[in-house]
């Protein structure tokens, strides 16, 4: 990955003319002196005694340790918006000291202990494409930061007749489902930050994917863990299912590096889909979509993919910026079917019916084919809106059904006041359970003098919205650095006090990811 943009270098993208000139419409002409970003800012020195690091290089082998500038580089923060901002203004302060790659368990429990010998704090880093500040531990106090890279963790184990596979944490999205591919079976896990995040930082984060209503959310696919702590293995997972006092498992499930380094994932599987079928449907407005998409997930049905576009985010078009502007009207629901053609065809069938019989209008697979094409486009296009000096950034949230309409109307007004003009705030729906749903946000905004500070105020505004209306402070970003703040207003003080002592017991000296997660 590029160290100031998302993803692949190759596919960086500017945007398609006709968006473009919409986009200075809106938000004014780029900045004179354009973006910069590809001069190679400088990372501070190492701070690391040069003796502790030949401790670290004898448990993986020299060769799988690395004080390289252009590595630390890569391993400096996550991939939110700030975590770019800052890099391309050439603010790497919170790159490690050293990137370590251990290849067992045993090498990531021999680190661990040179780390608690040592006092330095370890950086579990897996795809890097954090959004909550989860990969920039404190330093202050510690000798340096390690960042304990899992990429060569990358074992897979299938267990055809259980339907499970026990893969190593440092695989990659595309790499795991290649992998299960060649047996026949797929994890169902595709969220937007698929093609460069981690089996373990799906794990580590509780992440959700855009195909979690039919598959489930990662932390419900995942069925074993084993974790190396400071002090000791945990290994969990022996049953399908057990009533053998609380769910560990749960524990682990993101704890963020904060409580261990999770060395092997065992997750239920299903056999890759027949058929995948993706229709869009239009609503009159969000109000009527929400409706829609509660009565259709307490029906029984469970389409595979469901995701709804409120009037401005429908207008925009994310996945097509060919599109932009010529949505039609309206609030664009996609609706998704993957598994045995017989199913598809069922469900589909029953889906249709009722989504009909409660006013959407049926456009067909068009719109669902485009929003697959598009999937994994939008974050490209972000680094494009911020070369033109345009500040493009996400949130999500999560409530129950009865308080969805107050969440989506209070974050937004919250971003829309903070943000200074022209701004742009969108949102969709972008999980749904019986319950509830979770609303994701991206805004638009011209950048103000000092972007970082511009996002920060309206991301609080948007935290204290969301803490105010009673929802969670992430769905599924999980919570870094950047929701510690509003952590203990969700869990309460006797909740922090159970996180603080699950800590002190599996990391008393404080060497896992310092400053993340814990309040
Ligand atoms: C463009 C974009 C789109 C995104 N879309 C989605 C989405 O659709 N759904 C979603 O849920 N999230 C999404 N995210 C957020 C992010 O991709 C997820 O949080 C993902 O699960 C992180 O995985 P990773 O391997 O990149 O973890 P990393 O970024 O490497 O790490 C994340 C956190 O987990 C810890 N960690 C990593 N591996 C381990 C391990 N083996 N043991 C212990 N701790 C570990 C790290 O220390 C860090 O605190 C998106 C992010 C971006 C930039």
């Amino acid at each position: 990955m590029h160290p100031l943009r998302w993803g692949d270098p190759a596919r960086a993208t500017s945007l398609p003319a006709g968006a473009r000139a919409l986009v200075e419409a809106v938000f004014g002409p780029p900045p004179e002196a354009g973006a910069r970003d590809d001069g190679p800012a400088a990372v501070p020195a190492v701070g690391l005694p040069a003796d502790t690091v030949a401790v670290f290089a004898a448990v993986v082998g020299d060769e799988h340790v690395s004080t390289d500038d252009d590595l630390r580089r890569l391993r400096t923060r996550g991939k939110s918006t700030t975590d770019l901002l800052r890099a391309r203004a050439g603010d790497l302060a919170d790159a490690p000291d050293v990137v370590v790659r251990p290849a067992s368990h045993g090498e990531v429990a021999d680190v661990l202990a040179v780390a608690v010998d040592r006092h330095v704090a370890v950086v579990p880093f897996g795809g890097g494409t954090c959004v909550t500040g989860g990969l920039a531990a404190r330093r202050e106090g510690y000798a340096g930061v390690v960042s304990l890279d899992l990429g060569r963790l990358v074992d897979v184990d299938v267990d055809p007749v259980s339907m499970t596979a026990t893969l190593g944490p440092g695989l990659r999205g595309p790499d795991a489902e290649a992998r299960l591919t060649e047996h026949g079976l797929t994890i169902g896990h595709v969220p937007q930050s698929f093609e460069h995040a981690s089996i373990g930082g799906f794990a580590a984060t509780r992440s959700s994917g855009q195909a979690s209503a039919g598959y489930g959310r990662f932390d419900a696919l995942v069925v074993g863990l084993a974790v190396a702590t400071p002090t000791g293995p945990l290994t969990l997972g022996t049953a399908p299912a057990n009533a053998a006092g609380p769910d560990l498992r749960q524990l682990v499930l993101g704890s963020e590096g904060a409580f261990g380094v999770i060395t092997s994932v065992t997750v239920r599987v299903r056999p890759v889909p027949e058929v995948t079928r993706y229709d869009g449907w239009r609503w009159a407005s969000f109000a009527d979509g929400v409706s829609a998409l509660r009565t259709l997930a307490q029906s029984g049905l469970r389409p595979t993919v469901l995701r709804l576009s409120d009037e401005s985010e429908s207008a925009v078009n994310l996945a097509d910026p060919d599109a932009i502007g010529n949505s039609g009207g309206g609030c664009l629901m996609i609706v998704g079917y993957e598994g045995t053609a017989a199913r598809v065809e069922t469900e589909r069938v029953a889906a249709s019916a009722l989504l009909a019989s409660l006013g959407g209008a049926d456009l067909g697979e068009e719109p669902g084919r485009a929003w697959e094409h598009g999937r994994f486009a939008a974050p490209y296009l972000r680094d494009a809106m911020l070369d033109l000096g345009v500040l493009v950034e996400t949130l999500e949230t999560a409530t129950f059904w009865s308080g969805v309409d107050r969440l989506y109307a209070d974050v937004k007004a919250a971003l829309e006041r903070t943000l200074g003009q022209p701004a742009l705030v969108l949102c969709h729906v972008s999980h749904v359970y019986e319950t509830g749903c979770s609303l994701y946000f991206t805004v638009a905004a011209r950048q103000a003098d000092d972007p970082v500070d511009q996002w920060l105020a309206a991301k609080t505004a948007a935290s204290d919205a969301i803490a105010a209306a009673g929802a969670t402070i992430t769905h599924h970003h999980a919570i870094g650095t950047d929701h510690r703040p509003w952590l203990a207003d969700e869990i309460g003080q006797v909740g922090v006090r159970v996180l603080r002592a699950v800590k002190a017991e599996l990391d008393p000296t404080g060497v896992l990811n310092p400053g993340v997660l814990i309040p």
